[in-house]
């Protein structure tokens, strides 16, 4: 046994008081009306945590001063990072925010990896190691884990922005015998890592670190279409256990704690969306298992068949005289950022008695909670925005559904048609109310999957063809113009 030196009482209770800030954070994030209170619990736990970490472990010279050149190099690194943050933070459109996230996934990841190859490459710096440089047994175990989970981390990540940002097909690709090639590579890692602890000759450590890269890769590219919101949590799980892999190596008790909690609530946020979207949690950890080799291959083409079109005019007249309006906000909504301009449409038609409500499909949009913090923008009241399964039911019973952006959350196909990438996803049953109006750009476009969808053709559905803030502008205009 190696010892430890003992921890400084004052910064075990700071790291307490962080811990504590940032399970409150979860607690507040876990509701809109208490969200901005839970982030700033974050940023004040995060503080804590920066701070003392930075006190305790700026290096010092031999007579105990502060070594300057050290703290300059510090504070530069923090200060590119933050400049970077900033300018990022700034500029991302609210619809690139999931491509960003799984960026920022990616760099959790690959500190990870080059926190464990320091600490590989020079174990006595991080007291990890006997005075021979052999590397203690539960290091090597925390070693193997972290770049493991890191590098794994890493690769997947980047895959997910490649797929999120349009730059890969969004569509699954399947390698021939990929689950032979899957549990192979697998099983090579825990073989490595538990070889690992006998022998740490450069060899197994770098095959590790170089199978883990490209088994990150090979599990996420089989991912598509209807999988990918539960990809992009479940790489924010990941990246929380990197993370507190990283804690162990660098005796950061902090860090531990922070990694475990966003580990173990990315875990349990991506076993919740799996039951949404009715998808089995290992087949997607599996990467693709339950994927059908032909579908996904764009689904259906786009037919030529008759629809009927309609205008702002026309909207404005069947809502106001609705007695039950359902909003489905999607994609298209966060893109156009219409969501103060349905706000708007919304208040007319209530001035005007209309019973209003919106409907949130759990992967409407680009991540998880998009239209929620989309419509709490715009100063939606939270009591008017119902799930899914709270909702599904009152499409029978509504006069007008009002689909402003959103494609893939309503194609009945998910409920039909086994070869559909989409299948065995629940869907919002909009084409049960009496009149759909359907807002999208063109005939054309098609949704996150790249399917077609029933509901364009039907007899109860009218195409508002435009731009989804155009069109709500222009619905308001009619509604409050006209007299409607
Ligand atoms: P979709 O991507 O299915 O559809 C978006 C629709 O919006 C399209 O019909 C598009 O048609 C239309 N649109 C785009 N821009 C505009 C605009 N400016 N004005 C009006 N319409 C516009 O969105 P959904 O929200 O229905 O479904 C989300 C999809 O994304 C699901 O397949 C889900 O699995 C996937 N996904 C979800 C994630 C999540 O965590 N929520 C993460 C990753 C993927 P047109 O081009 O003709 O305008």
């Amino acid at each position: 046994m190696h010892e430890v030196a003992p921890i400084n009482p004052w910064v075990a209770l700071a790291y307490l008081a962080s811990g504590i800030l940032f399970i409150l954070a979860l607690r507040g994030l876990s509701s809109p009306a208490s969200s901005r209170r839970g982030n700033r619990y974050g940023m004040i736990g995060m503080t804590i945590a920066v701070v003392t970490t930075l006190l305790t472990h700026v290096p010092r010279t031999g007579e105990g001063a502060f070594d300057t050149i050290a703290i300059a190099e510090v504070l530069g690194a923090i200060g590119i990072g933050a400049v970077i943050g900033i300018v990022m933070a700034r500029k991302i459109a609210m619809t690139a925010m999931p491509q960003l996230v799984a960026a920022f996934h990616s760099l959790v990841g690959l500190a990870a990896v080059a926190v464990a190859a320091a600490a590989y490459l020079n174990p006595q710096a991080f007291h990890i190691a006997d005075a021979a440089g052999q590397i203690f047994t539960v290091s090597r175990i925390e070693m193997g884990l972290g770049i493991a989970i890191g590098a794994i981390t890493f690769s997947g990540s980047v895959i997910a922005f490649l797929k999120l940002n349009g730059n890969m097909s969004g569509s699954p690709i399947m390698l021939p015998g990929r689950h032979v090639i899957n549990l192979g590579t697998l099983a090579a890692i825990i073989g490595l890592v538990a070889y690992f602890l006998t022998d740490q000759s450069p060899w197994v450590f770098w095959t590790i670190t170089a199978l883990s890269f490209l088994i990150g890769f090979l599990l996420i590219i089989p991912i598509g279409g209807a999988d990918m919101p539960v990809v992009v949590s479940m790489l924010n799980s990941y990246s929380g256990w990197a993370a507190a892999a990283m804690g162990f190596t660098l005796g950061n008790t902090a860090m531990i704690i922070t990694g475990a909690l966003v580990g173990s609530s990315g875990a349990i946020l991506s076993y919740i969306m799996c039951r949404a979207m009715n998808r089995s949690f290992i087949s997607v950890i599996a990467g693709g298992f339950g994927a059908d080799a032909d579908a996904g291959a764009g689904g259906g083409a786009k037919e030529q068949r008759p629809w009927k079109p309609g205008s702002a005019d026309d909207a404005a007249f069947l809502m106001s005289q609705a007695e039950n309006v359902i909003i489905v906000p999607g994609y298209g909504m966060a893109v156009a950022q219409a969501q103060h301009a349905l706000r708007e449409m919304a208040d007319q038609l209530k001035k005007e008695g209309v019973n209003v409500k919106y409907a949130i499909h759990p992967v409407a949009g680009r991540m998880p909670g998009h239209m929620n913090v989309l419509l709490a923008e715009a100063n939606v009241p939270y009591d008017e925005v119902f799930e899914l399964e709270d909702i599904n039911g009152e499409f029978a019973q509504a006069d007008v559904a009002f689909v402003i952006g959103a494609n893939d959350v309503t194609n009945p196909a998910a409920k039909t048609d086994k070869s559909s990438p989409i299948y065995g996803m629940p869907v919002l049953d909009v084409e049960k109310a009496k009149t759909v109006l359907f807002v999208k750009r063109s005939m054309g476009g098609v949704g996150y999957a790249g399917v077609d969808n029933d509901v364009f053709y039907m007899d109860n559905t009218m195409m508002l063809l435009g731009d989804a803030k155009k069109m709500a502008d222009d619905i308001v205009k009619a509604l409050s113009g006209s007299g409607h």
